[in-house]
Order: C-alpha cells, then sequence, then structure tokens
C-alpha cells in the first residue's frame, strides 16, 4: 500500500451580522415566517438597483485585517451566473478578480506546533434562499428570507493535511469571527459553514493531486467525520490503481459517507462578469485605519493573558477562548473571586453537566450565571462548604442556576465550622474507640485519618477538615 499525504483547502462561509441585507434594507433576522423578509431586490426582479450596505464592507475589513490579509481599498462585485430555485436573479453577486481582501494567512496550534495556513482571498457575496424538500410530499418549497444575506468567502491555500488541523483550522476562525462581532456563530442556523477541499498525493510529491469537494458542512465534528471519509475513499481508489474523479461531493451525517453530486464536466462556466449595477467598493483609508486601531482582543492574545491570570497550561484552558461569550463568562466570574479555581470549575465540572445535558459550550444555553460560580469558589474558600461538596452540588446550581449561599441555606448543607458543635462529635468518636486511641497515644499516628473519617461519617461529610484536625490533635496529644 503506498504512502499518500492528505491536501486539504477550504472555502469557509460566514454570514454577517448585520441588520439588514446586502444590497436592500431587508432584515437579516433567522427563523421568520417564510418569505416575508422579502423585496424586489431580493427577490431579483428585473429593473431593481441593489445598494451597498455599507456595515457588511466594514465587516468583511475587519475579517482581513484580522487574518493578515491586504485590505483592498477598491474592490468590484461581479456576477456568477447560473440557475438555481433558490437564486431568483439567476445570478449571484459576488466578487471576483477584485476581492476585498487577499494574500492573509493564519497561525494554528497544532499538537503545540504553530502551524501557518495561507489565506488566498476573502470575498463579499449574497446568500442565496432555501430549497425546502417536503418529506411526504411530492413537492418542494422555496424560501428567500435568507437571499440577500451578506457573507464572506474565506478561501484558504491548500495547506491543511490532516482532519485534525482541518478542525483546529476552522475553530481558529470562527473565535475570530465571533470575537470580532461580525459573525453570531450560530452554526445550526448555517452562520459558519464551508466546503472542504480534498486531494491525496504520494508521500514527498509537491504537486497537487485530483481533489474532490466536500459542499455546506455546518458543524466541527461532521468536517472532521467528511474529510476523515473521503481520506480513505480516495486511498481506496488509488490503492486500487484507480483515479480520483474530480467533482462535487455531499456529507451524510446521518450514514457517514460522502456521496457524487455534480462532476467537474457538468461544472459550472459562471462566465463571471462585473456587475454593471454596482459601483467598485471603495474603503477610505482613514476608516480603515480607524477599524485597524479598534481592533478587539482576539483569541489568542486572550488566551496569553488567561494563562497569566490562572498559571493553568494553554492546552487546558483553550476550550475557555473559545468562543466570546465562554471568554466573557470566565472573565467576570474570574474578577469576583480567584482565576484559577474559576477556571477548573469550567474545564471540569461545568464541562461535564453541558455534556451530560446535551447542551452547547455557551453561556447564552445555560441558567448559571457567572456570579453564582464566582460565589461558588468563594463560599469554598471561606470554609462554608467544602470542596467535595461544591462538586456535589454543582450539578443542581448549573441546572437551577441558584446561587450558592442561597441554595445551602435552604438545604442545609453548610459546612459546619462551629467548633462547639465539631466538639461534641470529636468526643463522641474518642469515646466509641477506646483500643484506636491507645494505639494513636501508643506512637501509631497514621491512625489520625481514621479519626478525621469517624468524625466526618458522624456529620455526613459537613465537618470542616482543617477544624477536626485542631480539634484531635487537642485531644489526643
Ligand atoms: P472553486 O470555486 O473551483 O472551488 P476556489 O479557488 O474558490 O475554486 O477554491 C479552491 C479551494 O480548493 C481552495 O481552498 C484551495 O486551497 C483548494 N484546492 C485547490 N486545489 C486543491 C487540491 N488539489 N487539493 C486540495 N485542495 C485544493
Ligand atoms: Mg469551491
Ligand atoms: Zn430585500
Amino acid at each position: 500500500m503506498a504512502q499518500y499525504e492528505a491536501v486539504i483547502g477550504l472555502e469557509v462561509h460566514v454570514q454577517l451580522d448585520t441588520v439588514s441585507k446586502l444590497f436592500c434594507s431587508c432584515s437579516t433576522v433567522f427563523g421568520c415566517p417564510p418569505n416575508t423578509n422579502v423585496c424586489e431586490v431580493c427577490l431579483g426582479m428585473p429593473g431593481v438597483l441593489p445598494s451597498i450596505n455599507r456595515e457588511a464592507v466594514h465587516y468583511a475589513a475587519l475579517v482581513g485585517l484580522a487574518t493578515n490579509c491586504t485590505v483592498n481599498l477598491r474592490s468590484v462585485f461581479a456576477r456568477k451566473n447560473y440557475f438555481y430555485p433558490d437564486l431568483p436573479a439567476g445570478y449571484q453577486i459576488s466578487q471576483y478578480d477584485l476581492p476585498v481582501c487577499e494574500h492573509g494567512f493564519l497561525r494554528i496550534q497544532v499538537a503545540g506546533n504553530e502551524k501557518t495556513v495561507g489565506i488566498i482571498r476573502i470575498h463579499l457575496e449574497n446568500d442565496t434562499g432555501k430549497n425546502i424538500h417536503a418529506q411526504n410530499e411530492n413537492v418542494s418549497y422555496v424560501d428567500l428570507n435568507r437571499a440577500g444575506t451578506p457573507l464572506v468567502e474565506i478561501v484558504s491555500e491548500p495547506d491543511m493535511r490532516s482532519a485534525a488541523e482541518v478542525v483546529i483550522y476552522l475553530k481558529t476562525l470562527y473565535s475570530i469571527v465571533t470575537y470580532l462581532g461580525v459573525c453570531d456563530g450560530n452554526m445550526e442556523e448555517g452562520s459558519f459553514r464551508c466546503d472542504a477541499n480534498v486531494s491525496l498525493r504520494p508521500m514527498g510529491a509537491t504537486f497537487l493531486g485530483t481533489r474532490t469537494e466536500l459542499k455546506n458542512i455546518n458543524s466541527f465534528r461532521n468536517v472532521q467525520r467528511a474529510v476523515e471519509y473521503e481520506i480513505v475513499r480516495q486511498q481506496d481508489i488509488l490503492d486500487g490503481g484507480d483515479i480520483v474523479k474530480q467533482e462535487t461531493r455531499l456529507y451524510d451525517a446521518v450514514k457517514n459517507v460522502t456521496h457524487a453530486m455534480r462532476s467537474k464536466e457538468e461544472a459550472h462556466d459562471y462566465r463571471y462578469f462585473p456587475d454593471p449595477n454596482l459601483l467598485p467598493v471603495e474603503i477610505n483609508p482613514d476608516d480603515l485605519a480607524t477599524w485597524r486601531a479598534g481592533l478587539p482582543e482576539l483569541p489568542k492574545e486572550r488566551l496569553a493573558r488567561f494563562k497569566d491570570m490562572t498559571g493553568l497550561p494553554e492546552a487546558d484552558i483553550e476550550i475557555l477562548v473559545q468562543h466570546a461569550r465562554i471568554a466573557d463568562f470566565f472573565e467576570k466570574a474570574a474578577a469576583m473571586s480567584d482565576p484559577r479555581k474559576c477556571a477548573n470549575y469550567m474545564i471540569g465540572p461545568l464541562l461535564r453537566e453541558c455534556h451530560a445535558h446535551n447542551l452547547p459550550v455557551d453561556p447564552a444555553c445555560w441558567v448559571m450565571k457567572p456570579e453564582a460560580l464566582a460565589e461558588l469558589v468563594r463560599v469554598v474558600d471561606s470554609g462554608v462548604i467544602s470542596a467535595k461538596i461544591a462538586n456535589d452540588i454543582f450539578g443542581e446550581l448549573f441546572s437551577n442556576g441558584a446561587m450558592p449561599e442561597a441554595y445551602i441555606t435552604e438545604n442545609g448543607i453548610g459546612q459546619i465550622s462551629d467548633s462547639g458543635a465539631l466538639e461534641e462529635a470529636v468526643d463522641a468518636v474518642i469515646a466509641e474507640n477506646p483500643a484506636e486511641v491507645a494505639a494513636f497515644r501508643g506512637g501509631k499516628t497514621k491512625l489520625s485519618s481514621f479519626f478525621v473519617g469517624q468524625v466526618m461519617r458522624a456529620t455526613k461529610g459537613k465537618a470542616n477538615p482543617a477544624l477536626v484536625n485542631e480539634l484531635l490533635n487537642k485531644k489526643l496529644c
């Protein structure tokens, strides 16, 4: 069996979170009744004139600045001609030879090493509508609410070599666009989706093999599985002495396979030409300088700062910076208590609860607030409850959103730190275990943990361990 190297390049579509569409003032809100956010422009009626949404240009430039691109002060919209029912004009307005940004790169962390993935271009375009193929009726519907929503397409160099690298690159890009605030990050709604181009070549070769393109994948897990599947599929073909056909394929997440959608022979000749209805997009250099200066703290810098705050290794706290909302949650909790302990609760029990309840790792989906996490850290620090009890009640606090102090009082789970009450328990344990007391006094000091354990049992784990030790020392020695 020959040794192959996988070569992967991605085209990522990012929906820009503007209030209105790219060329008209219709709303971009998701989930409205079909065909309610539409007008003559996004319905592609003849004779209408598109006018550019400047906010979309601003957002596209921000993505370029954050990915080390050259932002072109002048770019040109071009018509990409093809027929599809969800594209009423018969052409998409995109950018071709003069995109808004180009020649960038992203640095990603792969197993502790930094790797650079080149970005060829970033262009602006309008999204299509949606075809809805009704399940039990022999009919298809078209919803044009999404038609005209602004997108940027970020096209990478074929610089990735494995499914794992693809996922890291995508997550890096995802965190950047959500930090910039230009994308809402709702992958289930299609706000961030990609096409993966995959080819194989003999290990050590420098030419590119024939690629297939896996269309429209909208979860990290599906990208990983689709690319893994495709690498194996191509390897089998090459091992069998056949050649890979250049084609577009679809990934079926239910069956975990890819299947052919259209071949390159049927591939579109889009007949791009500059859109005569739109002037070139101009960006004022002063605006660009202002945007550059106003870039927010990006995930990489935030990670470095969180590392300093917590003293924890990057690999452990990476999850905290993946989404701006998670990072903000952590930052809030950390400001009100001990940062390192907050981080540990988040990467331990909190993630566990998310997985247990099948909830996204996104504070927008949690009822627990950062104030509650900070309070939990503080009640453990001040000895109101033990770390063990905190772990035991974490699931409850996560599910019901209660504030820890109130929850502890209501449920009578505070730690016993009152020496009078504890003294009684300690005296009882000493009285009940004369043989062990004698052995301890005879030099078997290891027995001290036995006494602590007995007191803990008697108090159902609520005794303050430091205080128990202190009392035992006083009474036994
Ligand atoms: P198209 O519209 O035909 O898909 P694009 O230039 O928009 O072409 O995108 C091409 C994408 O495919 C880029 O991300 C590029 O890195 C990637 N690519 C090109 N050739 C190969 C190849 N042989 N193997 C893997 N990826 C490739
Ligand atoms: Mg493509
Ligand atoms: Zn419209």
